[in-house]
């Protein structure tokens, strides 16, 4: 392979840069061209391609968002928009491509691979939801984001001893609630993963107001339902009365934690070394601190492995009696 091509798709998510200018120097380093795809699979479909040198990677590895830009694109979950983009790849001469984004983007990587066109998937997304990897590169940034707005949530809360219900992102998934419910002393975690009882969640508030305790934090993540939802539904069934914070997109956000820069460049250079190898087709991950990759496809289908998250989230109940 003497070309590659390197794109982000989906959701931004911090790192994403770094995993860039992990494949652009990784294959400079082994004598291959590298071009930047810019907008996604949209960029791919108008053939918005650019030879990337060393330099074109400079100065971003602390930065959030994605150089390249994302974006969502429609046409290409068609096969006529994944002909244009083939179409495109070989007008530049480019024989592998590398997708850095969530599993949205891994399906067009999937779909670019079954039309004959090697693809490897490098997880960026703030979620954690990918399955074949325990993290994936942007998850450590936004759980410090979501801390640091606990930690400040925490201290009105506790000035004026009310209950604060913080809705955090994270699609399906409740990685992100869950860790940042952990690190941040949250009493109540909401996680798609695991049924709530209202009344327990009720019983809680109030032995810790008989405590003498200030203040609550409740972390829902997204994925169970709105914050205001389920703080009218608290107020209907248990009168407790509560402050909503919608923490939003500044969860996607910010300068990628030092531990989300040196995954991103793990990942992004494994991914050019399975390129050189041949080896289309392939997702890469990380398990027990150690790089992994396997079939892209196969990944899609498969449920991702629950017990840690769970055995979390058992934890986090013994933690917050
Ligand atoms: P993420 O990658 O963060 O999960 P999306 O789900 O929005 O984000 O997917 C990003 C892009 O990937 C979509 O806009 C679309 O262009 C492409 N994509 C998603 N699903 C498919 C599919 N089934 N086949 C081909 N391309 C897809």
């Amino acid at each position: 392979m003497r070309k590659i091509g390197v794109l982000t798709s989906g959701g931004d998510s911090p790192g994403m840069n770094a995993a860039i200018r992990a494949v652009v120097r990784k294959a400079i380093f082994h004598e291959i061209e590298v071009y930047g795809v810019y907008g996604g699979y949209a960029g791919l479909i108008t053939g918005n391609i650019k030879k990337l040198e060393l330099g074109s990677v400079g100065d971003i590895i602390h930065r959030g968002g994605t150089m390249l830009q994302s974006a969502r694109c429609p046409e290409f979950t068609t096969k006529e928009g994944q002909q244009k983009g083939i179409e495109q790849l070989r007008e530049f001469g480019i024989e592998g491509l590398v997708v850095i984004g969530g599993d949205g983007s891994y399906r067009g990587a999937k779909a670019l691979t079954e039309l004959g066109f090697p693809c490897v998937g490098v997880p960026g997304t703030i979620d954690n939801d990918i399955p074949g990897t325990e993290f994936t590169i942007g998850f450590d940034t936004a759980l410090n984001t979501v801390i640091d707005a606990i930690d400040k949530i925490r201290d009105t809360a506790s000035s004026h001893e009310r209950t604060f219900i913080i809705e955090v992102m994270g699609r399906d998934a409740g990685d992100l609630a869950l860790w940042a419910g952990l690190a941040g002393g949250a009493e109540t975690i909401l996680i798609p993963e695991e049924k709530y009882d209202m009344n327990d969640i009720a019983d809680k508030l109030r032995r810790g107001n008989e405590r003498g305790k200030k203040h609550s934090i409740i972390v829902i993540a997204e994925g169970v339902g709105s914050g205001m939802d389920f703080a009218r539904q608290l107020k209907e069934e248990t009168n407790f009365d509560t402050r909503v914070s919608v923490l939003g997109h500044m969860q996607r956000g910010g300068t990628p934690t030092a531990s989300d820069r040196v995954l991103a460049s793990r990942l992004g250079a494994k991914a050019v070394e399975l390129l050189l190898e041949d080896k289309g087709g392939r997702a890469v991950g990380i398990v027990q601190n150690r790089l992994v990759d396997y079939d892209i496809i196969e990944a899609l289908n498969e449920k991702r492995e629950m017990l840690d998250l769970l055995n979390l989230y058992k934890l986090s109940q013994e933690l917050s009696i």
